[in-house]
């Protein structure tokens, strides 16, 4: 295994960042860490890359424990932090040279050169790094997580900030820099997972609440709809049936029903209509939504945050 996480949780004062996180990642993975702003994402990253230690559980990387052995992990693992933190008055080439200082490079000249070419950073290689659009700086970012040659990626919102442009050619480069290695990254954007994953681990407050294949996420997130009504008579169950999109129609009590419908569909309106027709008032209607729906409705707002 490239990651074992194992009933890790971490406190920051009283609040619970995570709580009993568990899974793990195959080598030649590329895993998406989905979840919500505040869902533990970075945290999470944070303790795998041994910048913060977990305040229970068990974490290790390339098969080493991250409490003994957390020099060797970082000399096999590349991390981007979520805010990228460059040295924006030094030239990309001397940064470069800094980092492979930092690894202790044989051959730094070489493995610059290459670098800058597998991250696409040729024609501004020669500039500052603050003088850099963000797409630019996000290479850079790329170069000094890569310089090393690590095993395992993993990388805090690589796009975040992106325009639509620069945000589809960094997606590009990561999923053929993941070809080869081992890569977990942390985005709040579901197209992102389905744009350059293979599998999704999806955490919303402290506490993974999917892990899946990537082509099967969508099915995560289109669970049916359930709306509980009351009427203050009785109704035949074919008339609610009749509503289109309604799949299911349960008898709750001598009122009270529980109506299935397909995903995202809302049939509020026609059992309003219902009423009327029949002569009857609605006494309550709570429609239920799953728990993974109203994360999904967090990730798919955000697109373009
Ligand atoms: P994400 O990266 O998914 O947005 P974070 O891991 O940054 O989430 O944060 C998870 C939770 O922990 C949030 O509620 C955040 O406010 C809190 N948190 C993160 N870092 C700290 C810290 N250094 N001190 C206190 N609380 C923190
Ligand atoms: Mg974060």
């Amino acid at each position: 295994m490239s990651i074992v996480v194992e009933g890790v949780s971490k406190l920051y004062g009283e609040q619970k960042a995570l709580d009993q996180v568990s899974f793990s990642i195959k080598p030649g993975e590329i895993v998406g860490f989905l979840g919500p702003n505040g869902a533990g994402k970075s945290t999470m990253m944070k303790i795998i890359t041994g910048f913060i230690p977990a305040s229970s559980g068990k974490v290790e990387v390339v098969g080493l424990n991250i409490q003994n052995d957390p020099l060797q992990i970082k000399a096999r693992t590349g991390y981007l932090a979520e805010q990228n933190p460059l040295y924006y008055d030094m030239y990309v080439k001397e940064y470069l040279h800094f980092i492979a200082g930092v690894f202790k490079l044989k051959n730094p000249n070489k493995r610059i050169k290459e670098i800058i070419e597998t991250v696409g950073l040729e024609i501004e290689q020669n500039k500052k790094i603050g003088a850099l659009s963000k797409g630019y700086k996000q290479r850079v970012g790329l170069a000094q997580a890569l310089l090393h040659d690590p095993e395992v990626l993993i990388l805090d919102e690589p796009t975040t900030g992106l325009d639509p442009n620069q945000l589809e050619e960094i997606r590009g480069l990561i999923k053929k820099i993941g070809a080869k290695k081992t890569v977990m990254l942390s985005t709040h954007i579901m197209q992102e997972v389905e744009a350059i994953c293979d599998r999704v681990i999806i955490i919303n407050k402290g506490k993974i609440v999917a892990d899946q294949a990537v082509n099967k996420m969508t099915d995560l997130f289109t669970s049916n709809t359930f709306i509980e009504v009351e009427f203050d008579g009785a109704i035949a169950k074919e008339k609610l049936l009749q509503i289109e999109g309604v799949i299911k129609a349960e008898k709750q009590t001598e009122f009270l029903w529980i109506i299935e419908t397909g995903s995202h569909l809302d049939v509020r309106n026609q059992l309003f209509q219902l009423a009327v027709n029949e002569k009857l008032s609605i006494a309550s209607l709570n429609k239920k939504t799953a728990k993974l729906e109203d994360i999904f409705k967090q990730l798919t707002a955000k697109e373009l945050a």
